[in-house]
C-alpha cells in the first residue's frame, strides 16, 4: 500500500492528485507517518515527517499528507502571516491557480472577497485567461499566483495585468520554480512544443520558460515593484525543520507602489 501510494504521488500529476484530495494519503499517513517531529503550518496536523514527493528525484519530507501542502505552500503561509496583512482582516483577494491546500481555509476568512480563477482547473470560481483577467482596475487588496507563469504564453503580460487589477498598495506573491543552474537570464523559445523537450530544456514538459536570476526584473517590466525576501532564512533551523521549509527559497512578492 504504502509502494503504491509513493508511486501515485510521484507519477499522478498534481492537479489531479488536488482533485481527487490525495485519495489513501490520509489513511497511509496515520499507519506510517504518526508522530510529532513535523507540523503543517497550513492544516496544523503533526506527523513523524513528511512525505517524499517529486517525479525525478523525490525530495523527503516534502508532502503534507493531509492537506497535501509542499514547502512552498507552508513557507507562503507563514510568510503572510509574519509579513503582511493577510490574516487579519477581510481583503478582496485574486487566487490564481488556486492549491486545495489554500482554497477552504481562505473562504473561511475573506469570505465572498475571495475569487478563485483558472483557464481550466476546476477548483476554481471564475474561468479565466491571466492575460485578460476579467476584472477592473484597482480591484484587489492582494493575488497569489504560485507557479503559474512558468506556464503562460506571455509572463510580463500576465504579471502586468495582475497589476492593473491589484489596488495601490497591494501585493501579489509570484513564486515561480528555478531550475540548477540557475541561468543569468531567463529562456523562452516558443518554438519548442514537444513535451520532452520541453522537459530537457524548461524542466518539466508543460513549461514554456526558464526563469532567470533577472526573474525580480520581469517583474518589474510589468509595472511591479519586486520584493526578495529571504524570510525563510531568518527562522531558527528548529523552525525550518519543524515546518519542513527549505533554506534559501526566496519569497517574491511584487508590490503595486
Ligand atoms: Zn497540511
Amino acid at each position: 500500500m504504502k509502494k503504491i501510494i509513493s508511486w501515485l504521488i510521484r507519477f499522478v500529476p498534481r492537479k489531479y492528485l488536488q482533485r481527487v484530495g490525495g485519495f489513501g494519503l490520509k489513511a497511509v499517513a496515520t499507519f506510517f507517518y504518526r508522530g510529532s517531529a513535523v507540523t503543517c503550518p497550513v492544516c496544523e496536523y503533526s506527523y513523524r515527517s513528511f512525505m517524499p514527493y517529486g517525479r525525478i528525484n523525490p525530495r523527503p519530507n516534502a508532502l503534507c499528507p493531509n492537506c497535501l501542502s509542499l514547502e512552498r505552500h507552508r513557507l507562503i503561509w507563514l510568510y503572510l502571516h509574519e509579513r503582511t496583512n493577510f490574516f487579519q482582516s477581510k481583503l478582496h483577494v485574486l487566487h490564481i491557480a488556486p492549491e486545495a491546500c489554500f482554497i477552504k481555509r481562505l473562504e473561511k476568512i475573506h469570505g465572498d472577497y475571495y475569487i478563485t480563477a483558472d483557464i481550466e482547473s476546476p477548483l476554481a470560481k471564475v474561468k479565466m485567461d491571466i492575460h485578460e483577467i476579467p476584472f477592473t482596475a484597482n480591484t484587489f487588496d492582494a493575488v497569489l499566483c504560485n507557479h503559474v507563469l512558468e506556464h503562460v504564453r506571455d509572463d510580463i503580460q500576465a504579471m502586468s495585468e495582475i497589476y492593473r487589477v491589484l489596488k495601490p498598495g497591494g501585493f501579489a506573491i509570484l513564486q515561480v520554480p528555478f531550475f540548477n543552474p540557475i541561468p543569468e537570464v531567463t529562456f523562452e523559445d516558443n518554438t519548442i512544443t514537444d513535451p520532452r523537450e520541453r522537459e530537457k530544456v524548461f524542466g518539466q514538459d508543460d513549461h514554456v520558460r526558464k526563469y532567470g536570476h533577472d526573474y525580480p526584473k520581469r517583474m518589474e517590466r510589468a509595472g511591479l515593484k519586486a520584493i526578495e525576501d529571504n524570510f525563510v532564512n531568518d527562522l531558527p533551523e528548529e523552525t525550518r525543520k519543524k515546518f519542513g521549509l527549505v533554506k534559501g527559497e526566496t519569497l517574491y512578492k511584487g508590490v503595486k507602489v
